[in-house]
């Protein structure tokens, strides 16, 4: 998970007055739970921000560019439309938060299996990250060989229920997500051994004697780890400062950059 800053996308113009509009339907009844007896009102205000094909592709769009084209929680990238749910961080299927059925601010993107893990899971219950929020960056920890995350031991109690309850209501260490991780991982553990080698091959303590646009390219792909767009790059971040074939390689880049006389 990384920090996602609403401050950088606009939402829907449509979705104000959607929101609006919600407001004015519940104010109608006397509790929210009120509206539940109203089975088609109650469905007409659950679904507003889906009442046109054209408007839900829009906040579909807006929602994966505000969450930099990843699920919010797991950090898979969202493909087609098909798969980025509308992610209601407070769920509009508990009565009292069907008022931010359209706010921005309670919106997020998400993957098909975060969404149905996290279901309707009640935050002010058990408190989970919300990204757009807290910096879940230094939250957790993760190993690149296994895949799994856990909770940062260095949280205060607070960060660490959070965490925790992350981990465990999004399922951010379910089996196909664990396995996904550690291949991307370990696919990029591979290349950079290979690197390495030939770099090694190449470099003889003090010149380089290769192509060093090429090996600039290969430090270039290294900084993609982290960017906010690629897949996983919290962990990405984590892996690229842990790594010794990535110090090896900066290492052996920095000095052919600037050769010694
Ligand atoms: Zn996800």
């Amino acid at each position: 998970m990384i920090k996602i800053d609403r401050s950088t996308i606009d939402p829907p113009a449509f979705l104000e007055n959607y929101h609006k509009w919600v407001q004015e339907e519940i104010s109608n009844y006397s509790s929210p739970s009120e509206i539940l007896s109203d089975k088609k009102k109650y469905h007409s205000i659950k679904t507003k921000y889906r009442s046109y094909d054209i408007y839900t592709k829009t906040l579909q769009k807006a929602l994966k560019d505000l969450g930099n084209g990843k699920c919010a929680y797991c950090e898979t990238s969202l493909g087609d439309k098909k798969s980025l749910q509308i992610e209601h961080f407070k769920p509009n299927g508990i009565p009292k938060y069907l008022k931010l059925t359209c706010d921005w601010t309670n919106l997020l993107p998400s993957c098909i299996s975060c969404n149905s893990a996290k279901l309707e899971a009640d935050p002010e219950k058990d408190p989970i990250i919300d990204p757009s929020i807290e910096n879940p960056e230094p939250l957790f920890i993760f190993d690149p060989f296994t895949g799994l995350i856990a909770t940062n031991p260095k949280c205060s109690p607070i960060e660490k229920k959070m965490a925790d309850n992350t981990i465990e209501i999004v399922d951010l260490n379910r089996e196909e997500l664990i396995i996904i991780r550690a291949a991307h991982f370990e696919g990029h553990t591979n290349e950079l051994q290979i690197n390495l080698g030939l770099i090694w091959g190449l470099w003889d303590g003090n010149r380089f004697g290769g192509d060093m646009v090429s090996f600039k390219k290969i430090i270039l792909k290294i900084d993609e780890l982290e960017k906010k767009t690629s897949e996983f790059s919290a962990f990405g971040k984590i892996f690229k400062n842990e790594s010794k074939l990535i110090k090896s390689l900066q290492d052996v880049y920095h000095s052919a950059s600037n050769p010694s006389v």
